[in-house]
């Protein structure tokens, strides 16, 4: 129905992002409640402190409080699916998420990514560009602080990287510039189909003004009409216009058309996956008009994030290289090609965790023609194993993977830890499993 000054908010799911919802709604004098199924979910002594006239119901979705709910402000941790959301859903709730009060909030231009993987490497990296322009932007969304705190900053920019669960509860975002990077099977789990989830992530493109998309990759192509003008960009030699890469001279350059504009030997990052981010981020910033010498300074001192494909350090010869945030077959994948390429062979590839129902027979033919060696661990070793192949030697821990792999590296070798696999079987998540990895190889130094 219509929104009246009586509209009944109730906010599904605390934590960061909930509390972040609570505060905006209250700020505009909104009726808000909110909702969660855990007994002690995060953010509980910050509601009662900063909105005690706000009712929290915990412990369960109480179908009697969301009965008297006019807009449901969804946390992207809870599925639309649930049965007590979609029935009130069938009977007219209105759906919302922090996004969409973010999106109508926001009067600056709105940049929107999104994808499989390299997400957050390429938000961070096109925030880098921004910044180097001197740009007046604010970043976040699924990276770092929720949407709605960025409204707290002046800024004619926004930058924002968005999950697949945010993007199902987008309306037409009408985004300045809008990607999706990669589409690969993950959280596969969580959606009835692999069309469903590649529904998902074109509903980023809706309503946006201009479309970059990874031409390698036909799931990321826009589904939008012809008069959206669109980028693409890729590893291959690219048509006028659109970013990929040239051959000049005996060397290859990161190109506009038949522009030549950086040799790929000044990227600071390794691998060539993120040779693939860089041209994301160039055609981004080219969108948005972002000065070419600023993309170009940020492709030569950009270091990446922690956790993805990160040197850990060098211990006699041998690289150890923390790629934690590797967790579906597509990230490791691109990490096994990114960095096996440039010695076939000398890679040892350790896996292992959680494998959320993966197909994992992809990493058979590239762990064959690139790796020395595989080690997988954790509670589906043995399903990667049967996925993998013989070179594959099943342990206990991750700690243990590491042990074994350094009594056989020899100078010259590098250990990825680029498990594929959720890690929630031994560690807290991702960045708990790639402290335990860094901290391991410290040990050794
Ligand atoms: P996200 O935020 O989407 O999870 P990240 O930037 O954190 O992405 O990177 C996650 C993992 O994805 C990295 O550890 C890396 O192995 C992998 N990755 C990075 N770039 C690419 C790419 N272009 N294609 C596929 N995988 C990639």
């Amino acid at each position: 129905g219509l929104i009246t000054a009586d509209t009944h908010y109730l906010v599904v799911g605390l934590g960061a992002t909930g509390l972040s919802c609570v505060r905006f709604l209250r700020e505009q004098g909104k009726r808000v409640s909110v909702i969660d199924s855990r007994e002690q979910p995060p953010g509980l002594a910050e509601m009662a402190q900063a909105w005690p006239e706000v009712p929290v119901y915990t412990g369960g979705f109480d179908e009697a409080v969301i009965a008297t709910a006019d807009v449901l402000v969804m946390s992207p941790g809870v599925p639309l699916a649930t049965p007590v959301i979609a029935a009130a859903i069938e009977r007219g709730a209105r759906i919302t998420s922090d996004i969409e009060l973010f999106s109508r909030a926001f009067e600056g231009r709105k940049v929107l990514i999104t994808g499989s993987n390299a997400k957050s490497t390429v938000t961070s990296w096109l925030a880098d560009m921004a910044s180097l322009a001197k740009a007046s932007f604010v970043v976040g969304g699924n990276l770092g602080q929720p949407a709605l705190t960025l409204l707290d900053q002046e800024a004619d920019l926004a930058i924002l990287e968005l999950s697949s669960f945010q993007l199902e509860l987008l309306p037409a975002m009408n985004a300045d510039v809008a990607t999706v990077l990669n589409v690969s099977e993950d959280h596969l789990d969580r959606y009835p189909s692999f069309e469903a989830y590649h529904q998902a992530k074109q509903r980023v493109y809706h309503g946006c003004r201009h479309a970059v998309f990874n031409r390698e990759d036909a799931l990321t192509t826009p589904l939008v009409s012809n008069d959206v003008p669109t980028t693409s960009f890729g590893l291959d030699a690219p048509d006028p216009n659109q970013f990929g890469l040239i051959e000049k001279d005996g060397v290859e350059w990161l190109a506009r058309g038949n522009d030549a504009w950086l040799p790929i030997s000044e990227v600071a990052l390794p691998g060539r996956h993120n040779l693939a981010n860089a041209l994301a981020c160039l055609a981004l910033g080219d969108a948005i008009r972002l000065p070419r010498v600023a993309m170009l300074e940020s492709l030569r001192g950009f270091k990446g994030l922690p956790h993805r494909c990160e040197l850990v350090a060098t211990v006699d010869g041998v690289r150890y290289v923390n790629d934690s945030k590797g967790t579906n077959v597509g990230a490791t994948l691109a990490a096994v090609d990114g960095l096996g390429r440039e010695a076939p062979g000398r890679l040892i590839l350790l896996v292992g965790g959680q494998g959320k129902d993966a197909d994992f027979t992809a990493l058979a033919e590239p762990v064959r023609t690139l790796c020395k060696t595989v080690f997988a661990y954790g509670e589906d070793q043995a399903v990667l194993a049967d996925a993998l192949g013989d070179t594959t030697h099943k342990v206990a821990t991750m700690e243990e993977a590491l042990q074994q792999a350094s009594d056989l590296a020899e100078a010259g070798d590098t250990i990825l830890l680029s498990p594929a696999c959720a890690s929630f079987d031994q560690f807290r998540n991702f960045e708990h499993r790639g402290d335990a990895f860094r901290t391991w190889v410290e040990g050794r130094l």
